[in-house]
């Protein structure tokens, strides 16, 4: 068994730096979300002021932090648990088995819901979660820590099968941080799966919520501004869980093992950092103009169709190449007996996908304002992780389909944005 997972390890090439990296990330990202959070909340919400204004350290903790995660990870494990919905099977595992996972995120949103509107009807300040942001993310950023520990721990119980390729070098901080264990179960309960689409995703639109009713306490109603932020995040989180199943064809499912970097995302960075624009607005409305804002919500629709049709033409196209939307396009095979598309979305730019992330991405910032950098954070760092993750998914595809893939680059020279880049 040693032997086979040296050779494991021996075959794959080192990712985000490294050893140094993976050492590196796991202090500085839990330190930015941090410092984000108390920038945003400052009158300046400068990111170049200095010294930055950090809270007294007596501010990071507050009793109440831990029992609302508590409740939350519990509320949305009772949801998983749920028997409705569709099981479908995630793609064939190495021992030549499938994993079976059950599709009822959308039904766990709804049913959060139902439940927030219940909280807001019996008078429960939701605005709360404004003022308890900080302690909230530092327990958030503690789960993320143990979770990653629990995981590191327990998959030295795991058969050699059911590691990660890229999660097995032997080096304990850079396995500690890519995850050695593939899909990590207790029972019937992936936690990877949970993790990638529930506490963290929902997390993220009832914080959205949050600042709303924060706003509400403040100036009474909401602003137009706050209502975008919160109507675009939703339809994103919803079409995230609505097409639930897509991400059993993802990297971060098939491909990443379950460590810090796959816990810390979903867990603290996505609901803490993603939240910034409707905390930003809490602290510093914005007026818009009925032209601009008709102007950015054009610009969403723009961006969740690209976004929307290019996923959907992939999954399809992989689930069953001879169904009518996608059996006329053009298409070259591959020596491993997959096709790769050429035309339709997928010959327009190779990660159509993220272009329309992007679009969308900026279309979050926009209602922000122009007056400070801080609200596009998101924009600038998920552009950075998308050219990184385009870069990786290139790499691996170039393993995979070797000359096809060459072929597939000449065939459609653009990445991400057309003439660009
Ligand atoms: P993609 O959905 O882009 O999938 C990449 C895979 O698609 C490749 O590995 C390959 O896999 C297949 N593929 C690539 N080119 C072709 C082609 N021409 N024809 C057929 N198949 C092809 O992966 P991601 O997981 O990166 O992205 C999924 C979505 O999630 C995107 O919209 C992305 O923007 C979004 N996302 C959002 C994040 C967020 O934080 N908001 C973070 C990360 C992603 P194979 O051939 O093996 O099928």
């Amino acid at each position: 068994m040693k032997s086979n997972k040296r050779a494991l390890s021996h075959s794959t090439e080192r990712e985000f730096g490294g050893a140094l990296g993976a050492t590196l990330i796991p202090v500085f990202l839990p330190l930015t979300v941090l410092y984000l959070l108390s920038v945003c909340r400052s009158p300046g919400a400068s990111v170049l002021q200095w010294p930055p204004p950090l809270p007294p350290t007596a501010h990071l903790l507050d009793p109440v932090a831990p029992v609302i995660i508590a409740v939350w990870v519990a509320l949305q494990g009772f949801l998983y648990l749920l028997p409705v919905g569709k099981v479908s099977e995630g793609l064939v595992l190495r021992d030549g088995t499938k994993l079976r996972y059950p599709i009822n995120g959308f039904s766990a949103l709804c049913w959060s819901g139902v439940l927030l509107g219940l909280c807001l009807w019996l008078g429960m300040p939701l605005g709360y979660l404004f003022d308890l942001i900080i302690p909230l993310a530092v327990c958030a950023i503690a789960t993320s820590y143990l979770l990653a520990l629990y995981l590191y721990i327990r998959s030295f119980w795991a058969p050699n099968h059911a590691l990660a390729l890229g999660g097995n070098t032997g080096n304990p901080l850079y396995d500690f941080f890519m995850g050695r264990e593939l899909n990590p179960r207790i029972g019937r309960f992936d936690l990877k799966y949970f993790c990638e689409l529930r506490p963290g995703l929902i997390g993220w639109v009832v914080l959205n919520l949050g600042m709303l009713m924060k706003e509400v306490e403040l100036r009474d109603s909401p602003s137009l501004a706050m209502l975008l932020v919160n109507g675009f995040q939703l339809l994103y989180v919803s079409d995230a869980l609505w097409n639930e199943e897509a991400v059993l064809t993802t990297m971060d499912i098939v491909h990443d093992g379950f460590g810090f970097m796959l816990a810390f995302g979903d867990l603290a960075w996505v609901p803490f950092t993603y939240s910034l624009q409707a905390m930003f607005l809490v602290v510093h409305p914005q007026t818009l103009s009925p032209l601009a804002a008709t102007g950015i919500v054009l610009l969403n629709g723009i961006g969740y169709y690209i976004f929307r049709k290019s996923n959907s033409q992939k999954n399809q196209f992989r689930r069953n190449p001879t169904h009518p939307s996608v059996a006329n396009l053009e298409t070259i095979a591959t020596a491993t007996g997959k096709r790769l598309l050429v035309s339709g979305w997928w010959g327009f730019v190779r990660h159509p996908n993220y272009l329309g992330d992007i679009l969308m991405a900026l279309a979050w910032s926009l209602p922000c304002g122009v007056s400070h950098l801080l609200p596009y954070f998101y924009l600038i760092y998920f552009t950075v992780l998308l050219v990184h993750r385009e870069d990786r998914d290139a790499r691996q595809c170039r393993a995979k389909y070797g000359l096809a893939w060459d072929t597939y680059c000449r065939r459609v020279p653009y990445r991400i944005i057309p003439y660009v880049y």
